[in-house]
């Protein structure tokens, strides 16, 4: 169970607007679609080839089809659609990212064809990696469009991480293969932007929202985890800060959506901390702490590890690091 089986939105967070907007039933339909789209991906074999990360833009023309009609491939011209040029222009970012930072032949460091779909569903309000990207377009009254840098950063992270550590999705090592699919996300996006730690705003899903929906700026923020989002329409970002507010549960596959924020928070504390840009050193002790995690690695493992990939590679940024760690609740001796 090393796979994510539910989309960038959280079945939980689909029940509660579901719930608390009984009127609209897309939430709940998109829930259904979602399961559905993994069971199909765990069966689906998409027959494109492998080498060089190519990619290959569709349109699910509003229907549940995949992958649907190819309307861009690697070299194509731009197409009409605007948003299949973003996606498209995003999966070009994506595989730069890996090289550059990771000298990674794609996400999944096999060159594996990166494969997508958009407008998938009629008000599908979510975004999808099994074995290829799905986005939806959203209901346009709470969601906006899933269509945004970070999301697709996050969601093809965990296609990393099922190449790399195998983070089972379950309780803390499932909290963090949704962490370090946040930090890719965000990563990514101050890398695009050229954004240094102090300019970024590290939140996850910003302009997921409506606008006019006050006090939700996105769906995660990783500083200050628990503050995302606010509203009678939502609900509460209910994300811990610290160890001591852990959430124990058997709903979210244990909590992987809720405790992320907790590692969440020590990756922020600590990449400001260094100052400069997130992909300088950060970045790499975490990539280099998901090469070598094992599969149900914990928080206090995950903690340790980084602190002797730092030590080996950047050493003047350990007690930084430490602190961070213990900012959230975790000691590394
Ligand atoms: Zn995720």
């Amino acid at each position: 169970m090393n796979r994510n089986l539910s989309g960038f939105l959280p079945p939980f967070f689909l029940v509660e607007l579901a719930r608390r907007n009984p009127t609209n039933t897309s939430y709940l339909e998109t829930l259904v679609q979602t399961q559905k789209l993994w069971l199909k991906g765990e069966q689906t074999f998409l027959p494109f080839g492998k080498g060089k990360s190519d990619r290959f833009s569709h349109d699910a023309e509003n229907k549940e089809d995949l992958p649907g009609k190819l309307v861009r491939g690697e070299n194509d011209p731009a197409a009409k659609d605007e948003l299949i040029n973003r996606a498209h222009q995003f999966a070009q970012e994506i595989r730069d990212f890996y090289k550059t930072h990771f000298n990674r032949n794609g996400p999944d460091g096999n060159g594996d064809n990166i494969v997508q779909t958009m407008h998938y569903g009629l008000k599908y309000n979510n975004a999808y990696f099994s074995v290829q990207m799905v986005y939806g377009d959203g209901d346009g009254d709470i969601f906006m469009t899933f269509m945004i840098r970070d999301v697709a950063g996050h969601e093809i992270g965990h296609w990393f991480v099922s190449t790399t550590c195998k983070l089972v999705y379950w309780k803390e090592s499932g909290a963090l293969n949704e962490h370090m699919a946040d930090v890719l996300g965000v990563c990514l996006n101050q890398w695009v932007a050229k954004q240094t730690v102090e300019q970024a705003d590290w939140l996850v899903g910003a302009g997921l929202f409506n606008p006019k929906l006050t006090g939700c700026r996105a769906l995660r923020d990783m500083v200050n985890p628990g503050t995302a989002y606010n509203h009678p329409r939502l609900g509460k970002d209910p994300q811990p800060a610290h160890m001591r507010d852990f959430v124990d549960t058997w709903s979210d596959n244990g909590g992987v959506h809720y405790n992320s924020g907790i590692p969440n928070r020590a990756f922020a504390l600590f990449a400001k901390s260094l100052g400069g840009y997130v992909w300088e050193k950060a970045l790499q002790i975490w990539f280099g702490t998901a090469l070598r995690a094992s599969s149900n690695c914990t928080f206090q493992e995950w903690a340790d590890l980084t602190v002797k990939v730092a030590q080996a590679n950047y050493p003047e940024t350990v007690d930084k690091l430490k602190t961070a760690w213990s900012t959230v609740g975790i000691t590394v001796k």
